[in-house]
C-alpha cells in the first residue's frame, strides 16, 4: 500500500503550520514548526514571493491530504463521494475524511497520532458495533460503538494515549470512556466542530477546473 515516506515534521514546515503528525511531540517545544518556521530545503528561509491563486488552492489540498495522511488518488476519491452525497461539498468532504475510523480512534485518543491510529486499525485492535475493523479507511456512522479489543486494551502505548488526550479533551461530537478505552460516533460534526485552520473552499475551487 502506498504512503507518505517524507520526514513527518518536514510535511509540517512545509505547510507553514503544525499539522499535528507526530503525537506528543507536538504539544511539546521539540516541534519542528515552533523551533524552523520556515519551509525546509535550500530555498526555505526565502520569503515574500507572492503565491498564485493555483498554488495557494494547491497547498491547501496537500495540507488537507497530509494532516489526514492519505495519498492522491484516495482523496480524489473521497472528494468525489463529498460531491456526490447531500449537503454543501466543502463541510461532507471534512465530514468524510474525519469519520473514517483511523480518524475516529485517533480523536478518541487510542492513538497517539493518525499514524498510531492508523496501525492500531490494521493490526486488529479495534471493534466496530462488536466486530473487528482493520480497514482505516472504513467510514463509521453515527450511533457506530467503537472499542479497543481486550486483547489490546494492555498495550500501554493506547494507554498513553488516552490518558493524554483526555487531558487535552474530546471533541464534542464524540463519547468517550477513555478508562474502558471505547466510545460512540454521537453524530456526524458540524463545520463549526472542525479545524478553523482549513480552508476547503480552495480545495473546491482547485478540483471544479
Ligand atoms: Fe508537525 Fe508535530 Fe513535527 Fe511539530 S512535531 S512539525 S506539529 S509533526
Amino acid at each position: 500500500m502506498a504512503r507518505h515516506l517524507d520526514a513527518k515534521c518536514r510535511l509540517c514546515r512545509r505547510e507553514g503550520e503544525k499539522l499535528f503528525l507526530k503525537g506528543e511531540k507536538c504539544f511539546t517545544d521539540k516541534c519542528a514548526v515552533e523551533r524552523r518556521s520556515y519551509a525546509p530545503g535550500q530555498h526555505g528561509q526565502k520569503s515574500g514571493q507572492r503565491m498564485s491563486d493555483y498554488g495557494k488552492q494547491l497547498r491547501e489540498k496537500q495540507k488537507l491530504r497530509r494532516t489526514y495522511g492519505i495519498m492522491e488518488g484516495q482523496f480524489r476519491r473521497t472528494y468525489a463521494a463529498a460531491s456526490r452525497s447531500k449537503g454543501v461539498t466543502g463541510e461532507r468532504l471534512l465530514q468524510i475524511l474525519e469519520c473514517r475510523l483511523d480518524t475516529i480512534v485517533y480523536r478518541m485518543g487510542f492513538g497517539a497520532s493518525r499514524t498510531e491510529a492508523r496501525q492500531i486499525v490494521r493490526h486488529n485492535s479495534i471493534l466496530v458495533n462488536g466486530k473487528r475493523v482493520n480497514i482505516p479507511s472504513f467510514q463509521v456512522k453515527p450511533g457506530d460503538a467503537i472499542e479497543v479489543t481486550e486483547r489490546s486494551k494492555a498495550q500501554l502505548r493506547i494507554k498513553a494515549a488516552s490518558e493524554a488526550a483526555e487531558s487535552r479533551g474530546i471533541p464534542e461530537w464524540l463519547e468517550v470512556d477513555s478508562k474502558g478505552l471505547k466510545g460512540k460516533l454521537k453524530a456526524l460534526p458540524a463545520r463549526s466542530d472542525l479545524p478553523s485552520n482549513i480552508n476547503e473552499s480552495l480545495v473546491i475551487e482547485l478540483y471544479s477546473k
